[in-house]
């Protein structure tokens, strides 16, 4: 802990990426959170994530730049567009040095159960109580303090008083509903296919160090290697026809994946062949809310700004949620003056998230061209492109402190 120990006490409902994150950071600032999770164990669920530069910074803030080394991959290259009848490559980025030049640090992809283990192994034990599902929230009568209740497995239920509560619980938060009551989850039309197919069963081209996204009419395909290149990740996002499912664990059928890329270049095929089993989910998001913070109560990560993955920014807004956060209550003594503290954590994050937030929804249309002129247009456009020069607003964003952007620390 880097700064002398604060009496605030601080819960934060749910233990994935965004609320760990801003458990750790908040200890950085002498600020010991409590993080609350629904789970009896953080276990091994989820896939693929791409880990940017805006992520990749603070998580070396954080001291954890090493181990995240160990569990990623280093991306060499990143928007590989390739064609999707021929895999002819429309455009390539090399990531690797350039990235690092550029923005501080390179661009990695990992396996969100890896990225989640080691931010719970900084975290000492007795900040994460697990199996402590969230049922309800009641602010003090004169806006001050927070009561929690959780219940518990076993029936029991647990009450806990806090100064401020974080609402890190995910794109159905309970807190959410507190303060930003009116924020109905908009389903895209589209769901999404992954799989985790063992290195050892898949096709060369998928084991390079690359993130490649082949475009089609009405469906794209990504696959990158993860956790130390022992797996591939592969995501295919479709059209969702009656699949309405909302579930990152609902599982899919390869037989109905394989249909959905019957025609693409074998590569394609030969890498959903290897697979042997999928998920399948229903791609919902929010559009972007009026308000995150009510009095002593505030929101973070998909609570905040659930979004679609198309600019693959879900946890490193989480991650920079949880920076700011910390920045805003650091030094606050007095439990009173935390409404204000969260209030200015909300206008530093706000504009930005639901920025990006807004730019992941209707990204897909241009994935997902019909051949024909407009396709042609795209494919040109991708490559005159130079997407990681353009993208200085999202990956060289630094913690909005100050305004300023830039690689910074
Ligand atoms: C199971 C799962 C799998 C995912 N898989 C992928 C993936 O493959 N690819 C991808 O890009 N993104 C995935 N995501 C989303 C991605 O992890 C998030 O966009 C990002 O990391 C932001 O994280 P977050 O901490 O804000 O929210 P989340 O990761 O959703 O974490 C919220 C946490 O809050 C807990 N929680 C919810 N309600 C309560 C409650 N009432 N009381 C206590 N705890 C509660 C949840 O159990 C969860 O652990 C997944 C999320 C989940 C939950």
């Amino acid at each position: 802990m880097d700064s002398p120990r604060s009496a605030l006490r601080i819960a934060i409902v749910g233990g994935g990426i965004g609320g760990l994150a801003a458990a750790l950071f908040l200890r950085r600032v002498g600020i010991v959170a409590t993080v609350y999770e629904q789970a009896g164990a953080l276990r091994e669920v989820g896939a693929g994530l791409v880990v940017p530069p805006n992520m990749v910074r603070p998580l070396r803030r954080l001291g954890l730049g090493d181990a995240l080394e160990r569990i990623a991959v280093r991306l060499e290259a990143a928007w590989e567009f390739r064609r999707w009848q021929d895999g002819r490559v429309l455009f390539v980025q090399p990531m690797g040095e350039a990235c690092e030049q550029l923005y501080g640090a390179a661009c990695y992809v990992a396996h969100r159960a890896d990225l989640l283990q080691l931010l719970q192994q900084a975290l000492p034990p007795e900040q994460l109580r697990l199996d402590h599902r969230c049922s309800a929230v009641r602010v003090g009568s004169n806006g001050r303090g927070v009561e929690l209740t959780f219940a518990r497995r076993d029936g029991a239920s647990v009450a806990v008083q806090a100064d401020a509560a974080i609402g890190a619980d995910g794109i159905h938060s309970l807190l959410r509903e507190l303060i930003a009551p009116a924020a109905d989850a908009r389903f895209s039309g589209l769901c999404a296919f992954r799989c985790l197919v063992p290195a050892s069963q898949a096709p060369e081209m998928a084991l390079r160090p690359v993130q490649s996204l082949w475009l089609g009419p009405g469906r794209h395909f990504v696959h990158y290697p993860i956790s130390g290149g022992r797996l591939v990740n592969v995501v295919a996002i479709v059209p969702a026809g009656a699949w309405q499912r909302e579930s990152w664990s609902a599982t899919g059928e390869i037989a109905d994946l394989r249909a959905e890329f019957v025609g693409w270049d074998a590569r394609v095929l030969q890498l959903i062949d290897s697979a042997t089993d999928t998920k399948r989910w229903a791609m919902v998001d929010r559009s972007p809310l009026e308000r995150w913070t009510a009095g002593p109560l505030t929101l973070l990560g998909d609570a905040a700004h659930a979004m679609l993955p198309f600019f693959a920014q879900g946890a490193a807004q989480a991650i920079e949620d949880a920076e700011a956060l910390a920045h805003c209550l650091q030094g606050v003594a007095d439990p009173a003056a935390l409404p204000a503290a969260l209030q200015r954590y909300e206008s530093l994050r706000r504009p930005r998230a639901s920025q990006v937030q807004l730019m992941s929804r209707g990204r897909e249309l241009r994935n997902h061209l019909a051949d024909g002129p407009e396709q042609q247009q795209r494919d040109a456009e991708l490559a005159r492109g130079d997407p990681l020069r353009q993208s200085a607003w999202l990956y060289g964003h630094e913690r909005a402190t100050d305004g300023a952007d830039g690689p910074g620390r």
